[in-house]
This record gives structure tokens, sequence and C-alpha cells, in this order.
């Protein structure tokens, strides 16, 4: 028995946009259309949804003019020396795709 991909364990500086602004998180939004990535402006995100809103699992409409894409998102935290993490557990980003 292996443990689930489903159920993952998040780490807390990625759990919400309040959390991962303080923690100086870059995150992008990665649209599946049209392969291009943008920077989500979590400053802009806090005042909307509120701090405690999640990007975990989360799609969006992608922002970019004439595509009709989805996106999911990724984290960067630049000490941790990991690229990017993506916030989309295998089954989500597969139904993206
Ligand atoms: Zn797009």
């Amino acid at each position: 028995m292996g443990i689930s991909k489903e159920n993952r364990i998040w780490p807390r500086w990625a759990s919400t946009v309040g959390i991962m602004r303080e923690e100086e998180i870059t995150v992008h939004a990665f649209c599946t259309n049209w392969q291009v990535t943008l920077t989500v402006d979590l400053d802009l995100l806090c005042a909307i949804q509120g701090q405690s809103f999640t990007l975990i699992d989360r799609s969006g409409r992608c922002k970019v003019v004439g595509c009709q894409g989805r996106t999911f998102f990724l984290a960067i935290r630049e000490r941790s020396g990991v690229p990017a993490m993506r916030l989309t557990s295998r089954s989500k980003l597969n139904y993206l795709l």
C-alpha cells in the first residue's frame, strides 16, 4: 500500500494566499491552452478573496486576451531551491489537460 497522491499533504507555506504573500512566494498561472505563464498578483488576490483563500487544486480562466484556456497554479519559493511546485493534484491536472 502506498500513499495516494490524492492524499498528499501540502506545505503550510502554500496553503493560503495570505501565507504565500507573507512568505514572498511567487505564484504563476500556467495556461494549458497556449502554454503561457502569467504572474499572479497576491496582493490583489488577498484583497478580493481574503487571506484564507487557497489556490490548491483550483483552476482559473486564462487572462490572455483571446484565449479560452484554463490555468492551474505554480508556486515558486526562491529559498527552497525547488524551481516551482504545482498547486494542483494529479487527478485535477488530468482533468484540465
Ligand atoms: Zn491561455
